[in-house]
C-alpha cells in the first residue's frame, strides 16, 4: 500500500503536468466504491476547470481548482496515477485530458482509493480526520499524542489521527532505527526516545522519497518507473533474515492484524 514516500513520488510527478492546466475532458468508469463523489457529478464539477496548486496531506493528494473546490484522491491498495501512457487500459477509474494534450490516467485495480470532489468553501471528512503530516508534526505535538495512549507503538504509528502518512513499512523500519519495540505502548515511549523516532521517521520518509519511494507489489512511480527503496529495507519483510546490526535472526509477529518486524535484541 501506497505511503507518504510513495504518494509525494507521485504528487511531484504529477504536479508537474496538472498544475496551471485546464481540464478539457473528463472520463469517469462506472459507479463504484470508489467514487465518493458520483462520477457524473465528478465529470460535470471538473471540466473547464484549472488546476492552481496539488498538495498532500498524509497519504491523501489534494488538488485545489480555480473555483475554490478540491478533488481529493487516496491511492488506496493499489491507485496508481500515470502520466505516461499506460499499456494496461483495465481496471481506469478516471482520465483527466489537459489543455497540454497529456492526458492524467487514474487506475486502481482492487479499487481501495477513494476520489472525493470537495465543493468551494466546503471540508473533506477524510482529511479533517487526520493527525498532523508525519514529515511536519512537531516533537511536542507528538510526544503528547503518544502520552494520550495506551496501545502498541506499532498501532500508534499506523494510527493516521495521531500522524499522518506512515504505514506498516516506514513504521517497522523508523522503530527499528530507533531500537523501539514495536509492542511497547505509546505512553511508555519517554520523550527522548519521542525525539529518536522523529528524527528516524523524517530520515526514512525523506530517503525513501529520494529514492522513488517502496515498490513491493503494485506500486510504480507516474512515469511507470519502479520506486527503488524497497532495496534499502533493513527489517519490513526479513523476518527470519539476521538483524544487520547484530545478527540476531529478525522477528516478525502479527500485531493489531499486520505483520511487524523487528529484533528482539536491540529493540526495547
Ligand atoms: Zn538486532
Amino acid at each position: 500500500m501506497p505511503e507518504l514516500p510513495e504518494v509525494e513520488v507521485t504528487r511531484r510527478q504529477i504536479a508537474r503536468v496538472l498544475v496551471g492546466r485546464r481540464i478539457e475532458t473528463v472520463w469517469v468508469a462506472s459507479p463504484s466504491y470508489f467514487f465518493v463523489t458520483p462520477p457524473a457529478q465528478l465529470k460535470k464539477v471538473l471540466l473547464g476547470r484549472v488546476v492552481k496548486e496539488l498538495g498532500r496531506t498524509g497519504k491523501y493528494l489534494h488538488a485545489e481548482l480555480d473555483d475554490a473546490s478540491s478533488l481529493v484522491v487516496h491511492l488506496g491498495m493499489t491507485g496508481q496515477w500515470s502520466a505516461a501512457g499506460l499499456s494496461r487500459s483495465d481496471h481506469i477509474q478516471f482520465r483527466l485530458g489537459l489543455d497540454s494534450g497529456t492526458e492524467l490516467v487514474f487506475r486502481d485495480v482492487r479499487k481501495f482509493g477513494k476520489v472525493e470532489w470537495v465543493r468551494p468553501g466546503g471540508s473533506s471528512a477524510r482529511l479533517a480526520r487526520l493527525g498532523p503530516d508525519a514529515l511536519e508534526i512537531g516533537l511536542g505535538p507528538f510526544y503528547e499524542r503518544l502520552q494520550s495512549r495506551a496501545i502498541p507503538m506499532k498501532s500508534a504509528l499506523l494510527d493516521q489521527s495521531i500522524l499522518a502518512g506512515v504505514g506498516n513499512i516506514y513504521a517497522d523500519e523508523a522503530l527499528y532505527q530507533a531500537r523501539i519495540v514495536p509492542t511497547r505502548r505509546a505512553r511508555d515511549v519517554t520523550r527522548a526516545e519521542a525525539a529518536t523516532l522523529l528524527r528516524a521517521i523524517r530520515s526514512i520518509l525523506r530517503a525513501s522519497i529520494r529514492g522513488g519511494g517502496s515498490t513491493i507489489n503494485d506500486y510504480l512511480q507516474p512515469d511507470g518507473e519502479l520506486g527503488g527503496f524497497q532495496n534499502w529495507h533493513k527489517v519490513y519483510g526479513k523476518g527470519g533474515a539476521p538483524c544487520p546490526r547484530c545478527k540476531t535472526v529478525l522477528s516478525r509477529v502479527v500485531l493489531g492484524g499486520r505483520s511487524t518486524h523487528f529484533c528482539a535484541r536491540c529493540q526495547r
